[in-house]
């Protein structure tokens, strides 16, 4: 289903915006849908149409369903940028955030988004 505000126009911005990778990503059986336009600073793709749509969001909505209220979208892929709706997973932003925490800390530094300080998980 379209979310209010949202209409074919933006849809086609949408789908002209994605790329399909050309490899599978770990654990995964469908390819990543890159999104190849705006991007904030963590990774996650933006569309700005009328205001700023964030890509994986607007996918589950689209794709799968509404997102539950104080629900977080989880990319199984580990891909910020990607939109594939087989990647995403609604579940509450307090397992979410527990599970970001645990991913950046094995990912390493990467130079980060500077506001998790760094290195002081106790994970
Ligand atoms: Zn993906």
């Amino acid at each position: 289903m379209m979310p209010v505000g949202f209409g074919y126009k933006h849809l086609a911005l949408f789908l002209q915006g994605l790329k399909t990778e050309s490899h599978l990503r770990p654990g995964m059986t469908t390819p990543c849908w890159n999104w190849q336009k705006y991007r904030d600073k963590r990774g996650y793709g933006q569309l700005k149409a009328g205001r700023v749509w964030w890509i994986h969001r607007l996918a589950y909505v689209l794709y799968v369903g509404p997102i539950p209220a104080a629900g977080d979208i989880h990319h199984r892929c580990h891909n910020q940028g990607c939109a594939n709706p087989d990647h995403l997973e609604a579940m509450p932003a307090n397992t979410h955030a527990g599970l970001s925490n645990d991913h950046r800390w094995h990912n390493g530094s990467d130079g980060g988004d500077g506001d998790d300080g760094g290195g002081d998980s106790p994970y």
